[in-house]
This record gives C-alpha cells, sequence and structure tokens, in this order.
C-alpha cells in the first residue's frame, strides 16, 4: 500500500498547517512556498490522486470550498483576481498526488507569469479529436 499523502497527513492533524476553512468534505490551508501572498490549497479530505478518481458530490463540495475560499481571500487581501491551478497528475506538474486547486491572489503588474505560447488549432486535427471526444463521452 501506498504512503499517506502529506496532506492527508495534514487532514490528519499528524503536519501542522495554517487552516482557512474546513467541512466535512475539504480543508483549505496556506501553502508552504507560496507564489503570491495568500497563495493557498483548497483539497478533498479523501485522498485521490485524479479529479476524475473524486466522486461527483465530494467535486462538488469542494468547488464550493474554493468558491468560499477565494472569496473570503480576496476580501481579506482588498483584490478581486485570482488564478484556480489543478495539476492533474505529475506530468502535469502535480508533485503531491491528492486532488487539490490552487488559489493564486493576483495583483496589476505582479508579474507572475501565467502566458503559456498559444499555437493554432489545426482543422482535420480538431475534428478527429472532437469526434474522439464525443465517442468516449458518449460510451
Ligand atoms: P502541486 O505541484 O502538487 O500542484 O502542488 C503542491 C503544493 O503543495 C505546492 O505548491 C507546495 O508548495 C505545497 N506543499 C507541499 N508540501 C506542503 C506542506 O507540507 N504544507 C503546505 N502548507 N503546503 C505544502
Amino acid at each position: 500500500m501506498s504512503e499517506d499523502s502529506i496532506f492527508t497527513k495534514i487532514v490528519r492533524g499528524d503536519l501542522p498547517c495554517y487552516k482557512l476553512f474546513e467541512d466535512d468534505l475539504t480543508l483549505a490551508f496556506l501553502d508552504i512556498n507560496p507564489v503570491s501572498k495568500g497563495h493557498c490549497l483548497v483539497i478533498c479530505k479523501e485522498e485521490y490522486q485524479y479529479i476524475e478518481d473524486v466522486p461527483d458530490e465530494m467535486l462538488g463540495a469542494l468547488i464550493k470550498s474554493v468558491k468560499r475560499v477565494g472569496q473570503a481571500m480576496t476580501t481579506a487581501l482588498g483584490g478581486k483576481d485570482y488564478n484556480l491551478i489543478v495539476n492533474n497528475g505529475p506530468i502535469a506538474g502535480q508533485e503531491v498526488p491528492h486532488v487539490h486547486f490552487h488559489i493564486v491572489p493576483r495583483e496589476p503588474g505582479d508579474g507572475l507569469r501565467t502566458g503559456w505560447k498559444q499555437g493554432k488549432l489545426n482543422n482535420d486535427e480538431a475534428k478527429d479529436l472532437a469526434e474522439s471526444v464525443r465517442k468516449a463521452l458518449s460510451n
């Protein structure tokens, strides 16, 4: 059996955190290495690595907590905008294999880099891909 994640240890109280919010299914706390002031994490208390593994009811609770904590954080900071980031799997940059939303508060001119170099959609590729996804969704 794999070891419990760092976040499960936080949920259990075995590791400390600066807790912001908790309900039966979710927990929010400050990120230990913030990329901006107020950077925090909202997690499912139960440990799942991938968002698609999380039961719908829990996912609903998670996004509601993200909304509440995002609003409260920006109110506390006197701002409004933030990035929501989910690194879903290690190739996508996930370091802690336990589903979590990053809330990253933004300020004008904060210099945080969010821009990815964008390409141009290829029509043939797009047609095939959209067809494949619709097929996967209908199964
Ligand atoms: P990921 O790369 O998995 O999307 O993000 C994991 C986040 O968890 C990182 O931003 C990292 O700083 C944060 N983190 C890792 N270990 C701890 C910890 O022990 N306590 C807290 N509060 N945050 C942590």
